[in-house]
């Protein structure tokens, strides 16, 4: 689905927000997807490189490899609550400014009768770009490759209205995070054997191999712009 189309359309939630969301010029500045696939993962403090072991001395739950992991479990969860238009649930996972255009946009899809569905959402590859605190407010910026079904259909008799329900997309977002609060070190129960796992950082239940879900997260999604969309 092109540009042109998403605009006559106004469906695709990502496109949606990278329209709505950014001024015209400042979207001309937004780099482009080689520039963040050739970008090494850097640490800043206040805008000074640091190694991921000083950057740890700041906030020592910083574990790259599970972060890509839970951050596309909150990535999912918005994309889940967004389709069942569930705000409440929506409100916790993203930052204010995204939710004011998240909840423009889905109260004008309900008045129209209109239903936007992300479906089948899966993670094909995540890049940390920037990890960085500054002024204490910590952020990371996150390249990640996600394949789903994307279209709008009439709420009632279930019509499709754009986009395709039988072929996925792949799209590319980049997306930035804000940690919240303090990680913290909860026990998960494993929802497929009930053993409890108090592993830090665990992403699969050591008895089962079961993914382990983060029940909360210490972060929120605070942007997210689409840099490539395609089809399979
Ligand atoms: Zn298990």
């Amino acid at each position: 689905m092109d540009i042109a189309m998403i605009l006559i359309a106004g469906v695709l939630v990502g496109a949606t927000i990278f329209i709505i969301g950014k001024p015209k010029k400042e979207r001309k500045k937004e780099k482009d997807l080689s520039y963040y696939v050739k970008m090494p993962l850097q640490y800043t403090i206040d805008q000074v490189p640091v190694s991921l072991k000083e950057f740890q001395k700041k906030d020592k739950d910083f574990d790259p490899v599970y972060f890509s992991f839970v951050a596309f479990c909150l990535f999912r969860d918005v994309q889940e609550a967004w389709s069942n238009r569930n705000l409440n649930k929506l409100k916790p996972l993203i930052g204010e400014r995204l939710f004011e255009v998240y909840e423009k946009v889905i109260t004008d899809f309900t008045k129209k009768g209109q239903k936007n569905v992300i479906q089948d959402l899966m993670l094909l590859n995540a890049k940390i770009c920037s990890v960085k605190i500054e002024d204490n407010k910590e952020t990371i910026q996150v390249l990640m490759m996600v394949s789903c079904y994307d279209y709008l259909m009439a709420t009632s008799s279930h019509r499709l209205l754009s986009g395709n329900n039988a072929r996925k997309l792949s799209i590319t977002y980049l997306v930035e995070f804000e940690r919240t609060k303090e990680a913290k070190e909860e026990a998960i129960i494993c929802s497929n054997c009930k053993q409890l796992v108090d592993k830090k950082h665990a992403i699969r239940c050591p008895f089962c191999n079961q993914e382990l879900v983060p029940k909360t997260y210490d972060f929120i999604i605070t942007n997210k712009i689409v840099l490539k969309e395609t089809e399979f």
